[in-house]
């Protein structure tokens, strides 16, 4: 029996597989979402949604409610903000041409941020990063600090991060992501609902949040990650009065990667939403792939 709309509450609706920068398939995500006790499931790869079909494939062979998603990379007032894209079709050509044309600076980025640290004393980046990227259209930093770490310049991912790879660092390179307008324009016109993903990770101060939010809004953006895998409990409260004074609906979910890397785990989130808020779920129910009748 799938668990009613009303009655749900372990939603995982943030996550990442090969097809961007996670370290597992589809299919393994699916029964990994299924053993963990996942009532609702999306995957959401970063800037390509090329692993829908195989997510929505093995979600129903696990008996597993899905709904489909993407994580796009916006540039917003000089910082990127990511989108999180729900319940929209896959098979939408704006969807696809607008990631695909977003996904298209990835190389020549990576190219030069191999080129940065060859300079700062770590050759062969480049093609290191690559061996750790299963889809080589979405070479991301991820794959360069999987790198740093297998060759030993760092002892794990977050270190990497803070001493490479970030604004100021060895190895990072400015890059201009799709706008904030295009964003929720191609996740709409597609059928879906977008999501401002983990706001407590931007380093905003008030007034550019309430930039993000009220353009967001103006577009036609719906929802808000209330808690999430990068959120503190005070990060869940806040945004839990942040939702609710913007009317934005509610989304929950781990952001999860790798299982060596991620601080929490696929449907592993402890936090559930607020009974004040209103999750994205309650308006998605006709975008879900239920596994059987219902
Ligand atoms: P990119 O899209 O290539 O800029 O890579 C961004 C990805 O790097 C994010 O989706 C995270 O998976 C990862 N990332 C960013 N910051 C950190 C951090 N401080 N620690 C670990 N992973 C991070
Ligand atoms: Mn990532
Ligand atoms: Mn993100
Ligand atoms: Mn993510």
């Amino acid at each position: 029996m799938n668990t009613p709309l009303h009655a749900l509450s372990n939603a995982d609706l943030h996550c990442h597989s090969v097809v961007s920068d996670g370290t597992l398939t589809p299919e393994l995500l699916a029964a990994r979402a299924k053993a963990h006790g996942v009532e609702l499931w999306a995957l959401t790869d970063h800037d390509e949604i090329g692993g829908q079909q195989r997510a929505i494939n093995a979600a129903r062979a696990q008996g597993l409610p899905y709904i489909t998603g993407v994580e796009v990379s916006v540039t917003f007032a000089g910082k990127v903000v990511h989108i999180v894209g729900l319940g929209f079709d896959h098979t939408n050509e704006q969807l696809q041409s607008g990631l695909r044309a977003t996904r298209g600076g990835r190389g020549a980025r990576a190219q030069d941020m191999s080129d940065d640290l060859a300079r700062a004393g770590i050759p062969g980046a480049y093609e290191g990063a690559l061996k750790y990227a299963g889809n080589p259209e979405l070479i991301s930093r991820t794959h360069f600090a999987r790198f740093l770490v297998e060759s030993g310049h760092c002892t794990d991912v977050p270190e990497v991060f803070r001493r490479y790879l970030t604004e100021g660092k060895p190895g990072f390179v400015p890059h201009k992501w799709a706008t904030l307008a295009d964003t929720v324009r191609w996740i709409r016109e597609a059928g879906g609902l977008a999501v401002i993903a983990h706001p407590g990770r931007y380093g905003f101060t008030p007034t550019e949040e309430y930039a993000l939010i009220t353009e967001f809004i103006a577009h036609g953006g719906r929802g808000i990650e209330v808690v999430t895998g990068s959120h503190t409990a005070a990060d869940v409260l806040q945004y839990t009065d942040t939702a609710l004074e913007f009317d934005l609906l509610a989304s929950r979910g781990s952001d999860f990667h790798s299982p060596a890397e991620s601080r929490v785990d696929l449907g592993k989130l402890e936090d559930h939403l607020s009974g004040r808020l209103t999750p994205v779920w309650s308006v998605l129910g006709d975008r879900i792939h239920w596994p059987s009748a219902h």
